[in-house]
């Protein structure tokens, strides 16, 4: 086949998608609308609704719904979903931390699998279109290469905190990039944090990611207590790595913040998704700005450790590229990114409606390498969460009504593919 053919292809209304409101964009907002699609996938137009149906063009009407750009999870572990309700947080972060690697050191990979199963299912089902998943087994790979459907970059993550460890891991890492999955999936990597992976691990996944043209995402400062141990090598890590047998006789801490350490280390100077970032001080904020890094900032999990307040504000202000996760179900209820919202619409009120729901659509997807996926838009692809809205609902204030609890997800669109409906 020509590349002619290949374009007069990618032109062909395929599926019509009409509701109530389509919002093209947070805060441009169309009434009774349409979104056309091309049988590649892509957005050909937006438009008004028209009463005349092709023949041959699907119609699929969503009734009183509102389309939205598709809702990112930045942030997730597809394969911890078993752990709901199944740990508590017993006073400290390691404490909790303790919980999850032994129920993980006890559970084979055909549980993973199924979890991860759970976990896709859970997020598609919830409006999800693209997700930044961490997986350890390399499971969640698996199960959403089977699945299909959801768009996911998924990171497999490393951990070695001894020097002499990182060429191992990294070689692990190197062969499950090998893996084949869908056209929706695409692999990352992922450090898990500086407290469980060395300075060496740290460089040498910088240096993958940089040669495979990968993206990288590591949890970085969540606790005080991370600061506490990279700053002076104390505190409740030290005795968590020891307890575990963890802690390398060599082992010295950087002296720095959490932020300073992996810049010194070139880790910032690639795309990469910093996840958490609870505890920034104000020159750590300045050099994830200047590096032009993103901050995943997953609300509920952050509530459900008591942390202080979360530096969002100060961020976006900063100009920082802000997306949001719902981490795992280890610390959190519901792998929902619109729950995410609405819990941080009523938590934090110095952010506005607009700045949460780009965070959950645009910032997400530019954070996981897909800023055409920001507006609905021609030729981009077609991935749209549906809302179904009350009877009547005025577009007045529609965002901040959803994010008061009008609506809930009825259907999820994934490269122009009902990947997900709700069954009436
Ligand atoms: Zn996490």
């Amino acid at each position: 086949m020509g590349s002619g053919c290949i374009v007069k292809a990618d032109l062909m209304l395929k599926t019509v998608f009409a509701a109530k409101y389509v919002l093209v964009e947070p805060g441009i907002l169309l009434e009774d609308s349409e979104v056309h699609v091309s049988d590649s996938g892509r957005i050909l137009s937006v438009q008004r609704r028209t009463a005349s149906t092709q023949p041959g063009v699907e119609m699929v009407d969503w009734g009183s719904a509102v389309i939205i750009p598709g809702l990112v999870n930045a942030h997730t572990h597809f394969e911890l979903s078993s752990l709901r309700g199944r740990t508590s947080r017993s006073g400290s972060f390691t404490g909790w931390l303790a919980q999850v690697v032994a129920q993980n050191r006890a559970r084979p990979d055909e549980l993973s699998l199924e979890a991860a199963r759970t976990g896709i299912r859970l997020a598609l089902a919830s409006g999800t279109t693209l997700a930044g998943d961490v997986t350890a087994s390399g499971m969640a790979w698996n199960a959403a290469a089977e699945r299909g459907g959801l768009r996911c970059i998924v990171f497999q993550e490393a951990i070695a905190l001894a020097s002499s460890a990182a060429g191992n891991a990294i070689a692990q890492l190197e062969r499950s990039l090998d893996s084949s999955g869908n056209a929706l999936l695409a692999h990352g990597i992922s450090p898990h944090a500086p407290y469980t992976a060395s300075a060496q691990l740290y460089l040498d996944a910088a240096a993958l990611a940089r040669r495979k043209g990968l993206l990288l995402s590591t949890h970085v400062a969540e606790t005080k207590a991370e600061l506490e141990f990279l700053q002076t090598g104390t505190g409740e890590f030290r005795e968590f790595l020891s307890s575990l047998s963890a802690l390398p006789e060599d082992w010295t801490p950087p002296g720095v913040s959490p932020i300073a350490y992996l810049d010194a280390l070139g880790v910032m100077r690639q795309p990469c998704l910093l996840v958490h970032c609870n505890y920034l001080d104000e020159d750590a904020i300045a050099a994830i700005a200047a590096r032009g890094s993103s901050v995943v900032y997953c609300p509920r999990s952050h509530a459900f450790f008591g942390h202080e307040d979360h530096p969002v504000r100060q961020l976006l202000d900063s100009g920082v590229n802000v997306a949001l996760g719902t981490d795992s179900l280890a610390s959190n209820d519901s792998l929902s990114i619109l729950d995410e919202m609405r819990y941080l619409y009523k938590a934090r009120r110095d952010i506005t409606a607009d700045e949460i729901f780009r965070a959950a659509t645009v910032n997400g997807a530019r954070a996981l390498g897909f800023a055409e996926l920001c507006a609905l838009r021609p030729g981009r692809p077609a991935d749209l969460t549906v809302l179904g809205l009350p009877q009547g609902i005025a577009s007045n204030h529609l965002q901040e009504e959803i994010l008061q609890g009008a609506g809930e997800c009825t259907g999820t669109i994934v490269q122009g593919e009902v990947a997900w409906r709700k069954v009436q």
